[in-house]
């Protein structure tokens, strides 16, 4: 079993919460703020999609 990752439906772009965790205080995407954006794209946290961890 691993982290959990979502993905943006808009972009493609991964949000990883091991490579975000060297980042923020934040790693779990479930902890991000309501206002948290795709870094690329800008598109809001609910069109973001859990995928499996690979
Ligand atoms: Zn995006």
């Amino acid at each position: 079993m691993g982290e959990l990752r979502w993905q943006c439906c808009r972009c493609g772009w991964v949000y990883d919460p091991i490579e975000e965790k060297h980042e923020k205080k934040y790693n779990r995407f479930e902890d991000l703020p309501k206002d948290y954006t795709c870094r690329r794209c800008g598109a809001t946290k609910n069109q973001f999609r859990q995928v499996e961890a690979l």
